[in-house]
C-alpha cells in the first residue's frame, strides 16, 4: 500500500516518560513513580477478577488466544486497517508499539489463599488484641506477594495501530494483560473493538473451515456418550393400568352392533 509508513515505538515504562522537571516535590514524584504501577496493579485484578472490570473497560476488551497470536513469549497483533480514532480508511500509518508485560501463574489461587489467611489473622488481632496475629497477618500477606512474583515472567507486546494523518500524535498504546493462555487488549475506542472482535471471529469462523478436529472431538464426545447410554438400563417406559386404557373399538364392531 502506497504512503503508509512505519513506525516502532518502544514503550517505556509510564513513570519515566511521566516524570517531567517541574514536578519535583517528593509527593509528586512518588505519585508518578507509584502511580503507573498502582494503575498496572489495577488492570491486572480487573482481568483476574472479572467482577471489578468497568463496562468502559468491557467495552474496549478484545480478547486473543495464545495459540493463534502467541509464538514462545511474544504476542503478535495486528489492529484492523482504519483508524483507531475516527476509523477512516484512507491515507493510515501503521505504528508498532512494542511493551513488555508480566504474567502471572494461578494469582487469584495464591493471592485468595494468603491473603485471606492473612485476613482471619487480621480479624484475630482487631477482636482478640493478639500482636503477634498482626505481625504474621503482614508476613503472609508479603509472602504471598513474593510468591506471586516467583511464579511470574515477562512477555513481550508486540501491536500494530493504524491511523489517519491527523490522530496520529495522539496515538496511544493498547494496555494489555496476559492471563490464563488470552491476552485482554484495550483498546483506545469501543468502535475499534467492535471492529477488532468481528474481525476476529470472521478469522476463526474460516480457521475452522479448514481445521476439522473440533468437529470429530464432537463426534466422538457423542459417540462415548451414546455407547454409555447403550450400557445403561433402559428408561423404564410408563405404566399404564388396564382402567386407563381408552375402550377398544375394532374396525368391524359398529356394524356387528344391531
Ligand atoms: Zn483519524
Amino acid at each position: 500500500m502506497d504512503g503508509m509508513e512505519e513506525h516502532e515505538t518502544e514503550q517505556a515504562p509510564a513513570a519515566a516518560t511521566q516524570d517531567a522537571p517541574t514536578r519535583s516535590s517528593p509527593a509528586n514524584r512518588f505519585t508518578a513513580a507509584v502511580g503507573p504501577w498502582l494503575d498496572r496493579a489495577l488492570l491486572n485484578v480487573r482481568v483476574w477478577l472479572p467482577a471489578l472490570r468497568t463496562p468502559d473497560l468491557k467495552s474496549r476488551q478484545v480478547k486473543y488466544r495464545a495459540r493463534e497470536s502467541r509464538t514462545a513469549m511474544t504476542w503478535k497483533i495486528g489492529l484492523p486497517r482504519q483508524c483507531w480514532q475516527c476509523a477512516a480508511t484512507e491515507g493510515l500509518v501503521s505504528r508498532k508499539f512494542s511493551q513488555e508485560i508480566r504474567s502471572f501463574e494461578a494469582p487469584t489461587n495464591i493471592l485468595g489463599g494468603t491473603w485471606g489467611a492473612a485476613a482471619l489473622l487480621l480479624l484475630i488481632w482487631i477482636f482478640f488484641g493478639i500482636a503477634w496475629s498482626l505481625r504474621l497477618a503482614l508476613l503472609i500477606a508479603a509472602g504471598g506477594l513474593v510468591a506471586l512474583w516467583i511464579k511470574s515472567w515477562q512477555e513481550r507486546v508486540r501491536v500494530t495501530v493504524w491511523s489517519c494523518a491527523e490522530h496520529l500524535d495522539e496515538m496511544p498504546c493498547p494496555e494489555a494483560v496476559s492471563y490464563d493462555e488470552d491476552l485482554y487488549l484495550y483498546v483506545p475506542s469501543e468502535q475499534l473493538a467492535e471492529v477488532a472482535r468481528a474481525e476476529l471471529i470472521a478469522s476463526r469462523k474460516k480457521e475452522g473451515k479448514h481445521l476439522p478436529e473440533p468437529r470429530a472431538e464432537k463426534a466422538a464426545a457423542t459417540r462415548d456418550r451414546e455407547r454409555a447410554e447403550d450400557r445403561a438400563p433402559p428408561p423404564p417406559s410408563p405404566i399404564i393400568t388396564r382402567d386407563e386404557l381408552p375402550p377398544l373399538k375394532l374396525a368391524g364392531d359398529e356394524e356387528e352392533t344391531p
